[in-house]
């Protein structure tokens, strides 16, 4: 379906790219504009740029740029139909009813399959056939109300009770296998349930959709304790946290991330609401990401007490500080997670472990002592080095100052001493960040090639094309000018030869081409490199010797292609201008 010029710009008038992205991430004023922390990478200081006048965002960290559609797109992770309906919805504008809108009808689809599947697993459990289930989940101690509040179910022992019950209801085998509900035998080439003898816990979203499911095995010979739903386009286990449509709720500026999904239900039931988990995967940037979007302040980490579970809290904090989120570290002692605790001690006593629950901080102190002996100069200083390259990295004054008095205590030592190291430490770190940042710009840059590999062969005309495109996208009654000097052929790059083709094609037939309308035909990270173009041309004056320039480059390089005498030729040239001049001889 294309949606019309009308449309489009209706749905941008009514979307301002401030309430859009303000509702997603702080913004900062910045004269007329306003900056923010990239909600696309990792950054602790703000390089998105929200540009009031043109509506639209560029990231100098990573690229990432566009108008608000684009921004929903990769915020939302939406295909382009997805976003546009999005902030139709958004402004109370009915879409233009023609279907044709494959990727929305494919996740509807699956989620209503999910729901389907859910319901049964749900009614299962409480069948006879379902007994095993749900004797394993009272063992845990789980209530009768805690298993509907998580929708809890049983899978079970039958490779085709849920196949035949999902047929009935008009789904093929195909799109089960697509929604990961059901596999394919590569023997027989015939269907069978994913998730067999096993207790189903369902993946909700914070909308409250089923996107998956964890099924815990119960019997059989199957070795795999849990298993997840793989991949499908509505579940994406790095950034999908299990609990957070609960912990959303608790309204509460922290969260406790436990390590499985036994553990958090067991946390609700002891009144602790705010408990998330991982699926199948340590936490990433995305889950990072997605948790200080979402406004959390901090993090208390209760992830088991074993050797795996301290590297994987390590790891959780640096990823969590990357985006300002504060961590907590719980350290349990007499059980191996949060679930045996409870059962053990009780909630009260969780619940003081919580409030004595050691800053982050503490928690690396630990680790910068372990395996030093402090009462020797060789432990001393061995420690102190650690210690003054982790409080320069530390990002708050105020953390910093307790933390250098904790280490002097430590280690007996003067604390201006600890104090004066570690601003050189700060000072010297200053320093390789900013060298860090300015090579990771231009590694975004070389990102932004990747959409047109062929710009560093080409680099001059390379910007006589995004010139060029960008004057078009600005003012497309430049098109007559440009045609009679240019055709496409004179691009010497593909990505923009079909870019401008596409553009003069566009405008030819009297049709929009802004960005907003490009977005239907590319994906996001075309979109973000096209809007690149706008951005750095809007720096300079949009004047005619300006595009002159550029077209000159391009006929320049076209005259200096033809002209190229034999002398200049490769090897391969002269054949193939060879293979032309005989080819043209036997023609006439
Ligand atoms: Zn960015």
């Amino acid at each position: 379906m294309r949606l019309s010029d009308d449309f489009l710009a209706r749905i941008k008038d009514s979307n301002d790219i401030y309430d859009v992205v303000s509702s997603y991430v702080p913004l900062k004023k910045t004269g007329s504009d306003y900056v923010c922390c990239c909600p696309f990478h990792s950054e602790k200081t703000p390089s998105c740029h929200i540009y009031m006048a043109t509506q639209s965002f560029y990231c100098f960290g990573c690229g990432a740029a566009g108008d608000v559609i684009n921004f929903v797109r990769l915020y939302e992770n939406l295909d382009y139909m997805e976003s546009v309906r999005f902030l139709a919805q958004r402004a109370g504008i009915p879409m233009p009813e023609d279907g044709g809108d494959e990727g929305a009808r494919l996740r509807t689809r699956m989620l209503e399959m999910n729901r389907e599947a859910g319901k049964f697993f749900h009614r299962t459990l409480f069948l006879p056939e379902g007994k095993p289930g749900l004797d394993y989940l009272l063992g845990r101690g789980l209530t009768q109300r805690t298993i509907k509040i998580y929708g809890l179910g049983y899978a079970p022992d039958d490779w085709g009770r849920l196949k035949r019950h999902m047929n009935s209801l008009g789904y093929s085998d195909a799109e089960l296998e697509a929604a990961s509900l059901l596999s394919k035998s590569q023997r027989s080439n015939g269907y069978y349930d994913f998730f067999r003898y096993r207790v189903m816990f369902p993946f909700i979203d914070v909308r409250g959709n089923i996107v998956g499911f964890s099924g815990r095995v119960i019997g059989g010979d199957d070795p795999r304790k849990y298993l997840n739903t793989k991949a499908t386009p509505v579940y994406n286990k790095s950034s999908f946290l299990y609990s957070l449509n609960h912990a959303k709720n608790a309204k509460q500026s922290s969260l406790i991330l436990c390590e499985g999904n036994l553990d958090v239900i067991a946390l609700y039931q002891a009144g602790f609401k705010n408990a998330v988990a991982t699926c199948g995967t340590a936490i990433t940037d995305s889950h990072a990401r997605n948790i200080a979007n979402m406004g959390f302040k901090e993090v208390v980490i209760s992830l088991d007490s074993d050797e795996a579970g301290q590297k994987a809290t390590a790891r959780a904090m640096g990823i969590l500080s990357n985006v300002g989120v504060r961590t907590k570290v719980l350290k349990m002692r007499g059980a191996k997670d949060p679930d045996e605790y409870i059962n053990k001690f009780g909630k009260e006593a969780y619940a003081l472990l919580i409030e004595k629950a050691e800053s982050g901080m503490d928690f690396e102190l630990e680790r910068l002592k372990a395996g030093l002996d402090l009462a020797t100069v060789q432990g001393k200083s061995e420690f102190l080095g650690r210690a003054v390259s982790f409080i320069s990295s530390v990002p708050s004054r105020i953390d910093q100052a307790v933390y250098i008095a904790a280490v002097a205590q430590e280690a007996d030592i003067a604390r201006q001493n600890v104090e004066l190291a570690v601003e050189r430490e700060s000072k010297r770190r200053r320093r390789s960040d900013a060298l860090k940042e300015r090579s990771s710009i231009i590694s975004g840059t070389a990102q932004r090639d990747r959409i047109n590999p062929e710009a560093s062969k080409y680099p001059v005309q390379v910007a006589a094309e995004r010139g060029i495109i960008a004057f078009l996208l600005r003012s497309p009654d430049y098109l007559g000018r440009i045609c009679e000097k240019l055709s496409p052929e004179d691009f010497p790059t593909e990505f923009n030869r079909r870019l401008y083709l596409e553009i003069v094609t566009a405008i030819g037939s009297g049709r929009d081409v802004s960005i907003s309308a490009l977005g239907e035909e590319h994906t996001p990270a075309e979109i973000s490199s096209i809007a690149g173009m706008v951005r750095e041309n809007n720096e300079l004056p949009y004047s005619t010797d300006r595009l002159n320039d550029y077209i000159k480059t391009l006929t320049e390089y076209r005259e200096k292609k033809n002209r190229k005498s034999a002398g200049e030729m490769t090897a391969d040239e002269l054949l193939e201008l060879a293979d032309k001049i005989r080819s043209k001889k036997k023609g006439s």
